[in-house]
């Protein structure tokens, strides 16, 4: 079983005591990771903040070590989706798909130009506003997407001119333990620092007092701990947290063409996207064609081991979450919810859940107002537009929602009405380096992604000079 050790102040350490991480696909506990300790995180902390010193000062150099760190990790692809694979559970492809992302976004970031305004320049001043960097920055990732998300951090927190300390979850620890491997190679010791452990260690974290910013993504109820815990230092902090993405069918679109793109993106990641579809709404004139072909669908996407050809959607990624899901579609049931497809797990020991469709369906069903995060997907009807959008409108979540239909100018005008932080037409969750992505409500505080994202890993620094001699 493969030891994998933490990165602090560019030295490998290994812990002195361990936990299991386990294969989702085999329930089997596959690899160790350490468990870092007290000393230790204090240690990263302050090889951070010891870097920081330097990091800061040369632009040019942290381009061309985001550029290099880019191509290391691409070039690693071989050997790290295989990792990805056997600790999150998606197929090998989609290992694949993350690491290029994840590359992709460094570089979107190593070339991205630093804010910089002058607002001011006449006879008597000149005054300019410039971003410097915070510090050190807490980063704390999910098991979704464990290397994107980490990437999605480190480009414009490093960018910036911060230094990082990055933990992952327990439940996926293991590529970003590479990836600290893997930036050691080409960063100066210190700038990015892995930890590992179990809770309360991202606890332990939030409450260090050396970060000035805590960078998060993970669940509300973990998101609003955070918040509160940072409030008492005034940290600052950007939340990425849970969604229950609406997706409205109009009653222009065909119910066939939309089937495969609405199919795609509620289960991408086995619905485990914070941005996936997680409720479809649709005219009752439409449901019963839209409900067979995505049942359809969800009977021919073929579940299995990530490693196996052919595999569409690995496990669930633990045991908890497949409980969860075994719990919600009981729930459906238990309300007179038609199971149009899946509805059970498949044979184990791994955590495989069948694609599951739900019909006939209210929104008093625990799988349309919480966040199922999972392959499970609600499909309701609605009777009037103004009553679709309030309803899904009504929700303490807001991430994102998407309007499917012939006249896009109509979906575009349903689309704007949505409380959320980004709307789509005709598509889901497309997204890219450039554009902020963040949530409204409590799916988030803050946006990560573009120039806003950038700047909130800076704080702005109003530099006013006066031009008379009175000195
Ligand atoms: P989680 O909140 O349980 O854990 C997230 C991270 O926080 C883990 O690293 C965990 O170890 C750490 N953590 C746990 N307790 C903590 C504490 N008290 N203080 C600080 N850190 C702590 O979430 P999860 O189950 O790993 O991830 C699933 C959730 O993440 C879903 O709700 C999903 O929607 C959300 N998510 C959001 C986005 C987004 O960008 N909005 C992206 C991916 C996932």
């Amino acid at each position: 079983m493969r030891q994998y050790s933490m990165t602090i102040g560019g030295e490998s350490v290994a812990g002195n005591a361990t936990f299991d991480v386990v294969n989702p696909a085999t329930a089997e506990v596959h690899a160790a990771a350490p468990e870092c300790e007290a000393e230790q995180l204090d240690a990263a902390f302050a090889a951070a903040h010891q870097a920081y010193g330097t990091w800061r000062k040369n632009e040019r150099a942290r381009r061309r070590a985001l550029h290099a760190a880019a191509d290391l990790l691409m070039r690693r692809t071989d050997q790290l989706a295989p990792v990805l694979t056997a600790e999150q559970g998606k197929p090998l492809k989609d290992a694949a798909f993350e690491i290029a992302g994840a590359g992709w976004w460094l570089k979107h970031f190593a070339d991205m130009p630093l804010p910089h305004e002058v607002i001011r320049d006449d006879a008597e001043a000149r005054v300019e506003v410039v971003r410097r960097p915070m510090g050190v920055v807490a980063a704390i990732t999910p098991w979704n997407f464990p290397l994107m998300l980490a990437c999605w951090k480190l480009g414009p927190a490093l960018l910036a001119g911060n230094t990082v300390v990055l933990k992952p979850s327990p439940y996926t620890p293991l590529t970003t333990l590479a990836l600290g491997e893997l930036l050691r190679e080409v960063l100066p010791p210190g700038v990015v620092n892995v930890v590992s452990g179990s809770d309360p260690l991202g606890a332990r974290m939030t409450a260090h007092p050396v970060p000035r910013k805590i960078s998060f993504t993970g669940s509300v109820a973990t998101g609003k701990e955070v918040a509160a815990v940072a409030a008492g230092d005034l940290k600052r902090v950007t939340l990425e947290l849970g969604g229950n993405d609406p997706a409205i069918v109009l009653d222009d679109a065909d119910p066939r063409a939309v089937a495969p793109h609405l199919f795609q993106h509620a289960f991408e990641n086995n619905g485990q996207l914070c941005s996936a579809i997680k409720r479809v709404y649709v005219s009752e004139r439409r449901h019963d064609d839209l409900v067979e072909v995505m049942a359809k669908l969800a009977r021919e996407a073929k579940v299995g081991n990530g490693f196996d050809d052919g595999v569409r959607f690995g496990p669930i990624n633990n045991e908890p979450q497949f409980e969860r899901i075994v719990e919600l579609v009981e729930d459906a049931r238990g309300r007179g919810a038609t199971v149009a497809a899946g509805g059970g797990p498949l044979e184990g020991p791994g955590y495989f859940y069948r694609p599951t469709v739900l019909a006939d369906v209210d929104d008093s069903v625990r799988v349309v107002h919480e966040e199922q995060f999972g392959p499970v997907l609600p499909i309701v009807r609605y009777t009037s537009l103004d009553e679709v959008i309030a309803r899904a409108n009504e929700s303490h979540f807001g991430l994102d929602g998407s309007v499917w239909g012939t006249d896009t100018d109509r979906a575009a005008e349903v689309a704007a009405a949505l409380e959320c932080g980004t709307t789509w037409v005709n598509t889901h969750f497309s997204v890219h380096p450039g554009q902020p992505f963040g949530g409204h409500k409590w799916s988030g505080v803050g946006v990560e992604n573009g120039r806003l994202g950038l700047e909130a890993f800076t704080e702005v620094q109003v530099r006013s000079r006066h031009k008379g001699n009175v000195a």
